[in-house]
């Protein structure tokens, strides 16, 4: 079997199940033990805090991990990555007091305490800017720091920048984005017997993550307008055009778009004569 280490709590847990069963796996959870569970008959999974996964999958305790990449990056494990899963959208960013007088890192003088919990990236980020901070590890909320006098800048994961702001706090420069990704180990030989398997896991993985901003239209559309409907609904490669028995000068127009395409794709279609229009959800896309 392949042991996929999941997060089993947090933000990245329930969306990580929910993209494992969106891609057509069910999990049977195996008696008496709730931090495994089978996934099909291929897969196992193993439920454990996203933080250890890097580690589980780089020791080979685990085949696979879902977890975020800023997690991946601060274990300091090389693992390849397999797959952006883009859920956990955030950024690790630099931030310091509002009425503090730094505008950018290279204002930041030598010795300055940073609170962080991700000391190997912030150390890797400001040796890179020629940056000598001191770090003040924190095991979270490094947005307190600054008001306790701990530490006058802070390295901590952002994703709408509400708290920064709550706390008084400005941002000031980007480390990393971050978002949740599937993992494997690197330098292990392609061909070996579970390839294809993991193959087939990622791409379904993938066809999800594909279909979750797209849709598929359906309208019926005078024959007479093709050549604009084409315009309107490029497609993955042009519209499908399919005959309406006793359809008249009607001919059905599919197409999958871009979800923010949609409205002025409709409005467009019912001005060119459309009726019938159908717009739904796709659970799978592989292009
Ligand atoms: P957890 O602490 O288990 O809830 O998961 C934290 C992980 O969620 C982080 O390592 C990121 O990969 C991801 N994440 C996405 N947005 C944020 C955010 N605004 N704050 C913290 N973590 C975030």
């Amino acid at each position: 079997m392949i042991r996929i280490a999941m997060p089993n709590k947090g933000r990245l847990a329930e969306p990580s199940r929910e993209l494992i069963k969106q891609a057509g796996l069910t999990f049977s959870h195996i008696s008496g033990r709730a931090l495994q569970a089978k996934l099909g008959e291929e897969f196992l999974a193993l439920f454990v805090r996203a933080n250890d996964i890097p580690e589980f999958v780089a020791d080979g305790a685990a085949d696979l991990g879902i977890t975020g990449r800023d997690l991946v990056r601060e274990s300091g494990r090389s693992l390849r990555e397999l797959l952006d899963l883009e859920f956990g959208r955030c950024r690790l960013a630099v931030a310091v007091r509002d009425e503090d007088t730094v505008r950018s890192v290279d204002d930041i003088p030598d010795g300055t305490p940073v609170a962080t919990s991700f000391p190997v990236t912030s150390e890797a980020f400001f040796a890179a800017k020629g940056r000598r901070v001191t770090l003040v590890p924190v095991s979270g909320a490094a947005e307190i720091a600054p008001h306790l006098g701990v530490a006058d800048i802070i390295v901590d994961l952002v994703s709408t920048g509400s708290t920064l702001k709550t706390n008084g706090l400005r941002e000031i420069s980007t480390v990393m984005e971050s978002s949740a990704v599937l993992v494997g180990r690197s330098g292990v030989p392609e061909g070996g017997e579970d390839d294809a398997i993991v193959r087939d896991l990622t791409d379904a993985l993938e066809s999800v993550v594909c279909a979750k901003n797209k849709r598929y239209l359906m309208a019926n559309v005078p024959r007479s307008a093709l050549d604009e409907v084409r315009r309107v609904l490029p497609g993955v490669s042009g519209p499908t055009i399919i005959d309406i028995l006793n359809g008249g000068n009607l001919v059905a127009a599919h197409a999958v778009i871009g979800q923010s395409e949609a409205f002025a794709a409709i409005a467009r279609l019912r001005q060119l004569g459309a009726t019938g229009i159908l717009l739904t959800k796709i659970e799978r896309l592989s292009p």
